[in-house]
């Protein structure tokens, strides 16, 4: 782990959010992320994990500055996101979106929206920013032909090269990827997943990479996070959690990860009941439902996370809470 601090980190993010329910009835809230700590390094790629309605595009909007947490703070190379602008959070920090085409002004040239930042960020004169354009559309392996086109004209990979080269344009240290192949088809999403990888050798990047698809995360991130209901109950070296996962959601996420199709995500069948609904958290650990090692003490107390040889975990297995030797009636 390296000793420089962190470029982005998230210090005890919490975000709720009140959600109506009707007329003569008490607002419910939805805790979406709840007490996170999570520190990017520069150079890695740590992959967040979890499945759909866990928390993690929200606590990547929160990353990104584009949302404020209800509690806590996300700080950008030691200084707080909150008291950085718009434009000076943009030179740091870069989003690439799920839905490519969602993200592209259809109205725009392909480069034009490449060089908008550009001039929103008053970067060299007209012709210095088209030979950037150009560059980045060769580095990103977009056809110099395409600069004219028109976003509808393109297939969905070249729609997610662009919007990669958009975000790139910039020269950002940290990159937030949001489920960036799940739109695409099956054939194209390991061509987008070699491009950030390359892209992130020759440039320097470092990804934050949000993923429901363990096989995704497995294949580009070096460092994994797995969130569950708003929590990251395990973090740890890649190729450690995937060897040796330890907290038993991560080890049903292993089990489910043999789904031949990476678009699928993850079923649902290793897992029990269904995800539960984040307004209505259970009590003690919010996993107790669907665990098959559930103890009595999970169902009354949070689990502190645990460091294990510089991995975290945040399970009872872990804290030394007494659950080794349980109530023989539970
Ligand atoms: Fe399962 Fe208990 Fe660990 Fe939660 S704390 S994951 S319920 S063993």
């Amino acid at each position: 782990m390296s000793l420089a601090p962190p470029l982005l980190e998230a210090r005890g993010v919490s975000v709720s959010f009140p959600i109506g329910a009707g007329f003569m009835r008490r607002d419910r809230v939805l805790n979406a992320v709840g007490g996170v700590d999570l520190a990017l390094y520069k150079g890695e790629v740590l992959g967040l994990v979890g499945e759909s309605g866990c928390g993690k595009s929200t606590l990547a909007r929160v990353m990104l500055g584009l949302m404020q947490p209800t509690a806590g703070e996300v700080y950008a190379g030691g200084h707080p996101l909150a008291q950085l602008g718009a434009k000076a959070i943009a030179r740091k920090i870069q989003p690439v979106f799920q839905d490519p085409y969602s993200s592209l002004n259809p109205s725009q040239t392909i480069g034009n929206i490449i060089k908008l930042p550009l001039k929103v960020h008053d970067i060299g004169e007209r012709a210095h920013r088209d030979r950037m354009v150009a560059e980045m559309m060769e580095l990103v392996g977009l056809a110099p032909r395409l600069r004219d086109a028109y976003p509808n004209q393109l297939s969905g990979g070249q729609r997610q090269r662009v919007a990669i080269a958009r975000a790139l344009i910039m020269r950002p240290s940290v990159v937030v990827c949001d489920e960036p192949t799940s739109a695409l088809d099956v054939s194209v999403q390991s061509q987008i997943l070699n491009l950030l990888l390359r892209l992130q050798n020759e440039l320097g990047l470092t990804y934050l990479l949000i993923s429901h698809n363990m096989a995704v995360v497995e294949h580009i991130a070096t460092r994994v996070a797995v969130m569950y209901l708003g929590r990251i109950v395990e973090e740890a070296e890649t190729t450690r959690l995937f060897s040796r996962p330890q907290h038993p959601y991560t080890k049903a996420l292993m089990q489910s990860v043999l789904t031949p199709e990476p678009g699928l995500g993850i079923p649902d069948t290793l897992l029990g009941t269904a995800f539960p609904d984040p307004t209505d958290r259970p009590s003690g650990c919010p996993f107790h439902p669907r665990c098959g090692e559930a103890k009595d003490v999970c169902r009354r107390i949070m689990p502190p996370t645990a460091a294990i040889e510089g991995d975290h975990v945040a399970c009872h297995l872990y804290s030394g809470s007494g659950y080794s030797s349980p109530d023989p009636d539970n």
